[in-house]
């Protein structure tokens, strides 16, 4: 039998989150196509204004990617080559790669496997004479235990950047991610929980001076133009991006609410299946980037959701020392077990603001069936 069922679900749809906000995001559009001005114009400075008291923070600075945040803001940590900086062992690759951009090396420290996060207590055996930052990743929109990341950064003297580009509106012990690092790094793309038409990044943060350094070099390492005071890049937020997301941000908190309400209801609604399901610490809220469970057979899982017309997507197949990308690095099968069994196990299921509560009970009916 190979019959398509009726009204597949996708992954994920993008389109009620554009339609809630559509007014105020075509008036944008045509706002800065009729200004005639694209780049580091008053959108930008509007958004950072907005995207910064949003998180908390003091200060933004709209940067090109996500990964262009992260490694701006190493180098404006001081991060070079020689240097090292601690990473999980399981995260979508642009975290390592920001690193290895500097010229610094990844070194890579495993999670604690119900949370998926960065575990404190193995950290701090990773450290060595040449770590600079600590880089912990909100991973699936989950905060990582940024109070005991904070004091370990405290106690041996280093920096704490955490790379938020899944936790847009995440809490943590009841204050908004974004404002709880030296640097926090956020990814505009556009499936992000808050995201562009197009690529996008930018970079939180309460210093001053560091904000300012991202800001020179995105802009080719000058502030007066034509005169460039270090070997920047070209790494800016465009004015439509940015016109884009400022249009977008009121409706993120409702976004949120309604993500965790669906989170609630498959958690609910798959519980005693023997799938082992997201966990969530009593100090966390969540902006459920990603909904994530583990099953053992993960392939049969998808293919028996797939046959039932369920998307579904893996994040991530492959942990980033197991890349050839990262060969250099000389780590083998088993170096990092926790990360390895999770790349094995993880399934990601439909999740995205706009979805009915009809579709998730269809999602939760089509997993009970087959696990
Ligand atoms: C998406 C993502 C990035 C990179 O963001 P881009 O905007 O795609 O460059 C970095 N880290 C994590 C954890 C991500 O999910």
């Amino acid at each position: 039998m190979n019959t398509t069922p009726p009204n597949p679900i996708p992954f994920l749809d993008l389109q009620p989150v554009y339609r809630r906000s559509q007014a105020a995001i075509d008036a944008a559009l045509a706002r800065v196509a009729g200004s005639g001005w694209f780049l580091l114009g008053k959108e930008l400075a509007a958004f950072e204004t907005a995207w910064a008291a949003h998180c908390g923070a003091p200060l933004a600075a709209g940067v090109a990617n996500g990964l262009d945040a992260l490694h701006l803001s190493l180098l404006a940590l001081g991060v070079g080559p020689g240097d090292e900086v601690i990473v999980p062992s399981n995260t979508y690759i642009a975290t390592w790669l920001a690193v290895s951009q500097c010229g610094a090396r990844p070194v890579p420290v495993e999670p604690d496997p119900q949370t998926f996060n960065l575990d404190p207590a193995r950290v701090e055996a990773a450290i060595t004479a040449r770590t600079k930052v600590l880089l912990p990743v909100h991973l699936y929109g989950q905060p990582a235990d940024m109070d005991a990341l904070a004091a370990l950064a405290a106690r041996r003297g280093l920096k704490l950047l955490d790379d938020c580009a899944q936790a847009h509106g995440a809490r943590y012990k009841g204050r908004p991610v974004g404002g709880l690092a030296d640097l926090s790094a956020w990814s505009f793309y556009p499936g992000k929980n808050l995201g562009a038409m197009g690529d996008g990044g930018g970079v939180t943060g309460a210093d001053a001076g560091l904000i300012e350094t991202i800001k020179v070099l995105r802009n080719y390492g000058s502030r007066i133009k034509y005169h460039n005071e270090v070997k920047g890049f070209n790494s800016r937020l465009d004015e439509i991006q940015a016109a884009v997301l400022a249009a977008k941000l009121p409706a993120l908190a409702a976004d949120t609410e309604e993500r965790r309400a669906i989170a609630a209801r498959l958690l609910d609604g798959l519980a005693g299946t023997g799938l082992q399901l997201p966990v969530v610490p009593a100090w966390a809220e969540p902006a459920w980037h990603l909904f994530v469970v583990r099953h053992p057979e993960r392939e049969a899982l998808q293919a028996r959701l797939a046959e039932r017309g369920i998307g579904t997507l893996i994040h991530y197949p492959v942990p980033p020392h197991r890349q050839p990308a990262y060969a250099e690095l000389g780590y083998g099968e088993g170096d990092f077990p926790i990360a390895e069994a999770m790349h094995r196990e993880v399934l990601s299921l439909p999740l995205w603001p706009g979805m009915s509560e009809a579709q998730v009970d269809r999602v939760i009916a089509a997993v009970r069936a087959s696990v």
